[in-house]
């Protein structure tokens, strides 16, 4: 564990070297998903990201404790802290539904798509609604410590307060105090119960129509949306713990927030480190469900969207995600997810490769052997570099084409040790299944795309026969079969494409 691992932290807005608060041990919290609808392309992004981290720290051999939680009360349509519907209420009213109903069919389908692109659980799993007791005693330390009032059943945060105090408010995100006592709020309800406009909920009276509410001290309500991440990090982790992470959209409100809260019940910064991965984008635009500009893994995996010429595995997205560094935008093109493809297999048909390779004589070792050598400190070096995954995905398609032109006979392997061939071999086994969690989806069980593209190719080509013989009746009938089976065909430039609804 002498690693030099270095992350950006988004408080000091610089690159430290990572010290645990306990030397073996990393605690660490990631905001998961608001469970009132299916996860999108993006919020995969976040969770991949952070699964590399996580596997990353356990690959250098930390015991970490990740708590990943489930937000299944609290968050307000458009992140308002109040006035609007809670996301959840909102859907349980739409598809009649009990709140918990809602929670449970989204909790499921994110744990199965969780699973589909290989992510690891995290260690414990917390949800907001199993931590009413923690919440409603954190309000009341905060109130206790002079950081919060009550006003009409609702409990507010006195960021003023905060901010002489602490001069914090605002430091996680950018923001200056004077701009956000600025900020225009009349367009929201009950602001005329705070004592300045950036105050905010922690604890919410709730409207007869509320369908979620547990009784307070204050009144019968619920918790705001951040200070479930403030409990429950606290419950599991501690007062301070190591990391804290989560989409960079999180910055303000809900991480500043956080620190507020936890300012206000222990006078102390939860996180050491705050970790923040950016956006995926769809066109260009921040890929979201409420602006319409989403994609949703299912219609990537079939090809059933508008956006894209044909189907991508998830290990596919995987590695596309992996070419990129995890702090910067990601935009999601079909341009870019063909490259993905192609750069993805020739990873594992070279892995596969490698591991059959053998060193045929012993002869002096030569210049290759201490570049190969190189190659395999420059890999974990990237990683050490803040996760850089880019940077040490190129080195090893640096190995690649070494690998590539041994196995073809263009150069050859003489020179190379024993030990430098078995430590690449390591290299490569441990960085594409241990810490970049894919999959070899040929060689596994998981053929059935394979098998069913290689099928779709044959058809495609039995049709084009067809159509070059001037056999309509053929080709039509192939075109009709495969619409009852909900496939489309779609031609272009490049040929034809296969699409599953
Ligand atoms: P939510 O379900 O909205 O609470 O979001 C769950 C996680 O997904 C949070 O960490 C968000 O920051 C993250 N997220 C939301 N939209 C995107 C996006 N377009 N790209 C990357 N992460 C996102
Ligand atoms: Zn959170």
């Amino acid at each position: 564990m002498d690693s030099q691992l270095k992350i950006y932290n988004s408080l000091s807005k610089d690159k430290e070297v990572f010290t645990p608060l306990i030397p073996g041990r990393v605690g660490m919290y990631v905001c998961g998903p608001t469970v009132y609808n299916n996860v999108h392309l993006g919020n995969c992004r976040t969770f991949v990201s952070f699964d590399i981290i996580y596997r990353y720290l356990l690959h250098l051999g930390y015991k970490v404790r990740y708590v990943r939680n489930i937000t299944d009360v609290g968050h307000l349509e458009g992140d308002h802290d109040t006035g609007a519907e809670d996301k959840l209420g909102k859907m349980a009213r739409l598809e009649q539904l009990e709140p918990m109903e809602v929670a449970q069919k989204y909790t499921v389908g994110f744990h199965d798509m969780m699973k589909i692109f290989n992510t690891l659980p995290p260690n414990i799993e917390p949800r907001a609604t199993g931590h009413i007791p923690e919440q409603i005693e954190m309000v009341q330390t905060i109130i206790n410590n002079g950081y919060g009032y009550e006003a009409n059943g609702s409990v507010y945060f006195d960021t003023i307060k905060f901010a002489e105090s602490s001069g914090m408010y605002g430091k996680l995100s950018g923001r200056k105090i004077e701009d956000l006592m600025a900020e225009s709020r009349d367009n929201l309800k009950k602001q005329d119960e705070k004592r300045h406009p950036s105050d905010f909920a922690i604890w919410i009276k709730a409207d007869p129509e509320h369908l979620m509410r547990w009784n307070s001290p204050w009144s019968l309500g619920f918790p705001g949306w951040h200070l479930e991440c403030s409990a429950m990090s606290t419950k599991y982790l501690g007062t301070q713990f190591d990391i804290h992470g989560g989409g960079g959209d999180l910055k303000f409100p809900h991480h500043e927030n956080e620190v507020a809260q936890n300012f206000g019940a222990c006078n102390c910064n939860p996180a050491r480190t705050w970790m923040h991965g950016n956006m995926l984008l769809l066109n260009g635009k921040k890929m979201s469900k409420s602006d319409g500009n989403s994609i949703m893994p299912e219609e990537l995996f079939t090809g059933n969207s508008a956006h894209i010429s044909k189907g991508y595995s998830p290990m596919v997205i995987r590695f596309f995600m992996l070419q990129t560094h995890y702090r910067s935008t990601l935009d999601l093109t079909d341009e870019a997810l063909q490259a993905a493809e192609k750069g993805y297999r020739r990873l594992m048909e070279a892995y596969a490769s490698l591991q059959k390779m053998t060193l045929t004589g012993d002869g002096q070792r030569s210049e290759q052997d201490g570049e190969v050598a190189a190659l395999i400190k420059g890999v974990k070096a990237e990683m050490d570099d803040d996760f850089n995954t880019p940077k040490a995905l190129a080195l090893l398609f640096e190995a690649v084409s070494k690998i590539n032109s041994w196995k073809d006979g263009h150069q050859s392997m003489a020179g190379l040790g024993e030990s430098t061939l078995s430590a690449l071999k390591d290299l490569f086994q441990t960085f594409l299944f241990d810490i970049f969690g894919l999959k070899d989806e040929a060689a596994a069980g998981d053929n059935h795309f394979k098998t069913l593209d290689g099928l779709m190719q044959l058809v495609i080509d039995m049709r084009q026969d067809a159509r070059t013989r001037k056999d309509w009746p053929a080709s039509d009938k192939i075109r009709d079969t495969l619409k009852e089976l909900s496939i489309q065909l779609k031609d272009g430039k490049e040929g034809t494409a296969w699409t599953m609804e």
